[in-house]
């Protein structure tokens, strides 16, 4: 059960939405949780999909999480200053981050300390956004992990390996400035090969 890295690393998993993300990121941490090793795992505070304390995947499993705000929040929990893993000061073995891709740019340095500290560290984002541009801070931790795995979901349009996340506002391809975020907007997601991804311009 030792890591083939010797020591601490950085293994990021990406892929557009439904690719499976969030079902491999439990499915490596239960492993570690079977071979009794520390395990914490974070997602942003801002996806409360399914559990705010879970990290949930679609097709329903889940594992314990902490809904944070910032990197810095994930550096003072680490550090014992809150409540975690009963105050222990000690670092987990495996450290999990879901949805990598809303963190602050503080997660580069943060990921690389911990690899460097000995810890295992698993992230899982999207690679890309709505658009098919690069996301906030994945480009840079895709860079500097030891291992990286794309995943790929089934495209809604063909059944192909779907690479791409399609936003829709009103059942109709969103605009390539559109905001991030949309307040009240109608808005759904699907999983989309490179193919059938479109985007207003
Ligand atoms: P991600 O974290 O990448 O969004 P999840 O792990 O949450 O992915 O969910 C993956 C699950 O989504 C699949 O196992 C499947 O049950 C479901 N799913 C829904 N739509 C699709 C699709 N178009 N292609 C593949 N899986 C899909």
């Amino acid at each position: 059960l030792r890591s083939p890295y010797h020591g601490g690393h950085l293994e990021v998993i990406v892929g557009p939405m439904f690719s499976g993300k969030s079902e491999e990121l439990i499915r490596r941490v239960t492993r570690a949780v079977i071979a009794r090793q520390r395990v914490a795992v974070f997602k942003p505070a801002i996806d409360d999909r399914y559990h705010a304390t879970h990290v949930a995947s679609h097709s329903g499993r889940s594992v314990e999480a902490h809904a944070v705000r910032s990197s810095e929040e994930v550096r003072q929990l680490l550090r014992g200053e809150t409540p975690l893993l009963s105050g222990e000061v000690e670092l987990p073995d495996v450290v999990g981050f879901d949805e990598a891709q809303f963190f602050d740019a503080g997660l580069v340095p943060l990921a690389l300390e911990l690899a460097h500290a000995g810890v295992r560290v698993v992230m899982a984002g999207l690679d890309l956004d709505f658009r098919g541009e690069p996301f906030g801070v994945m480009p840079d931790l895709l860079a500097r992990a030891e291992s990286v795995e794309k995943l790929t979901a089934v495209c809604v349009e063909c059944g192909a390996p779907a690479t791409r996340t399609q936003r829709l506002i009103a059942g109709r391809p969103a605009r390539y400035d559109d905001a991030v975020v949309l307040v009240g907007a109608q808005e759904s997601y699907e999983a989309r090969c490179r193919v059938h991804h479109a985007v207003t311009r």
